[in-house]
């Protein structure tokens, strides 16, 4: 499959990883919009949010346990936002479901 999410998690894209375990994935995002800026992806491939159903979504729980671990190691005890993407008018751009974690400063209303 053509997906660069996908040839990251192979290594066949180079990423700055910041956490892995059998079912995630996380490294940080290429273009920072904060001073943290880390996307955490399923290492199975999902489109989007669109794409989570009653026999995948055990990864995305597993997500949102990993990321308050992540959070904490990347000092991000004063607050962050986690951010998904779904379809054009959302901007998705990478059509492999992550979670962008944002922090590091006091966040605008915008997305990030
Ligand atoms: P989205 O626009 O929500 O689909 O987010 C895709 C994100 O992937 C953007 O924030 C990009 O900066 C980021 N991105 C694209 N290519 C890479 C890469 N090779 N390594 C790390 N982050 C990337
Ligand atoms: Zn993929």
């Amino acid at each position: 499959m053509d997906c660069l999410f996908c040839k990251i998690i192979a290594g066949d894209i180079p990423s700055a990883k910041v956490y892995e375990d059998e079912l995630v994935y996380a490294f940080r995002d290429i273009n920072p919009q904060a001073p943290t800026h880390i996307l955490v992806i399923p290492k199975a491939h999902i489109d989007s949010v669109n794409g989570i159903t009653c026999d995948n979504s055990a990864v995305v729980a597993h997500i949102f346990e990993v990321i308050p671990q992540i959070a904490a190691a990347e000092g991000l005890e004063k607050g962050y936002r986690v951010v998904s993407n779904c379809g054009q008018d959302a901007g998705q751009t990478v059509f492999h479901l992550h979670f962008h974690i944002l922090g590091g400063k006091e966040l605008s209303l915008e997305m990030a």
